[in-house]
């Protein structure tokens, strides 16, 4: 393990940090304690400061050097609304409320990184530090982005990074191409004739609407998909109906959809309009679907993924680094912003066997263990992606 020795000498420093953030967690689009502890840091590193980006937003600019050379290294500020069971000494004080998806983690290693790249200064260009508000769930990447944050700060490339728990502790992990899914949502509400439950023939029944479009939407995947590309059809809420007897007017279905290509995403929803729009005119009634593209997939570029692969190897060794990872059909909105730039999101793996609780499970606590490794990565990066010519 190649450590950056100005890491490990603030290692002490950032554990405290890391357990003061986990202690106390701020959920999306509220990051404002948070937000203030990242700039204060920052500042006090003698770094730019900009804040107010989606709100809760945070960029830290850290310049060195003539070359116009420029990168965006990226962490997430929030938490999530889970009730912690961890029992550790530094858990949530803030009911409901859980860093449960390792998001103090990740802002602590970029402090570090910030701070060890600030004293060492091996480096020509610039570094953006971006501090991203809700990642979960809400977007706050891609609010970011369309409140121009590569406008303000145009870097050539953007780098991720998540812990891992199923990926063992010291190991990185990722692929150039799609690396986590495209995450849509849709509804469905078809719209029958209620009647009484003994004279269907008065009636048109949308239960059968609902058993067999269910039905038919899993053979999209099975028979409309290339046998070789990914797709999720999941339908997970089915709601109609209040009593024994009576046949109700309408049922809505709701779920989600999870691919890695933008054609098979088109594929999906073209065949999901079509099944839902004949199946219920087979029943003679009438249905609509609302479908909603939320996360697209996070893809990474060839070029950026050999730069991050490089840096890991560097520090962790090259047999510790997986460049072909199973592609995960969870999202991260990081997608957003390598749409926007090229760039690599990788897994820093934090797993102990098989006992370590995952993300979002109210057991879940960042490793600490992790986060000289983290930090280390990502000023090894800046450094080989800016080195000062010779
Ligand atoms: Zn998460
Ligand atoms: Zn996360």
């Amino acid at each position: 393990m190649n450590l950056v020795p100005e890491v490990v000498a603030l290692d002490d420093e950032l554990r405290g940090w890391r357990r003061h953030l986990h202690a106390h967690p701020e959920t999306a689009f509220e990051e404002r304690a948070t937000a203030a502890f990242v700039a204060d840091r920052l500042r006090a590193m003698g770094l730019e400061v900009h804040t107010g980006l989606a709100g809760t937003g945070v960029v830290g600019v850290l310049r060195h050097g003539g070359s116009k050379g420029s990168i965006g290294l990226r962490a997430d500020l929030d938490a999530l609304a889970i009730h912690e069971k961890t029992g550790a000494p530094h858990a949530s004080k803030h009911e409901g409320r859980m860093h449960a998806c390792g998001h103090d983690g990740h802002t602590t290693m970029l402090l570090g990184a910030a701070r060890a790249l600030a004293q060492r200064r091996h480096f020509d260009g610039s570094v953006a530090f971006i501090f991203q508000p809700a990642e979960e769930n809400e977007g706050g990447g891609r609010v970011m982005v369309e409140q121009g944050l590569f406008d303000r700060f145009p870097v050539d490339a953007v780098y991720g990074m998540h812990n891992w728990p199923s990926a063992p502790l010291g190991s990185f992990a990722m692929r150039a191409g799609p690396q986590m899914g495209a995450f849509d949502i849709f509804e469905i509400v078809a719209t029958g004739k209620g009647a009484h439950a003994a004279m269907p023939n008065l009636g048109r029944d949308p239960m059968l609407f609902a058993s067999q479009a269910i039905a038919a939407l899993q053979t999209i995947v099975s028979r409309n998909l290339h046998p070789l590309s990914a797709g999720v059809v999941t339908v997970t809420q089915v709601h109609a109906g209040d009593t024994w007897n009576v046949i109700p007017d309408e049922i809505v279905l709701r779920g989600t959809v999870r691919t890695f290509e933008r054609d098979v995403q088109d594929t999906i929803e073209r065949r999901m309009r079509t099944i839902v729009e004949h199946v219920a005119a087979t029943f003679e009634m009438t249905a609509t679907l609302r479908y909603e593209r939320r996360y697209p997939a996070t893809v990474n570029t060839a070029a950026e993924t050999s730069h991050a692969v490089a840096a890991a190897a560097a520090v962790v060794g090259r047999d510790r680094v997986d460049t072909d990872p199973t592609p995960n059909m969870a999202s991260e909105d990081f997608a957003f912003m390598l749409l926007a730039k090229p760039g690599c999101y990788v897994w820093l793996g934090t797993g102990r066997g098989p006992d370590t609780p995952l993300l979002h499970n109210p057991r879940f606590d960042f490793d600490d263990d992790a986060i000289a490794i983290g930090a280390s990565y990502w000023v090894t990066l800046a450094e080989q992606r800016l080195a000062p010519r010779p």
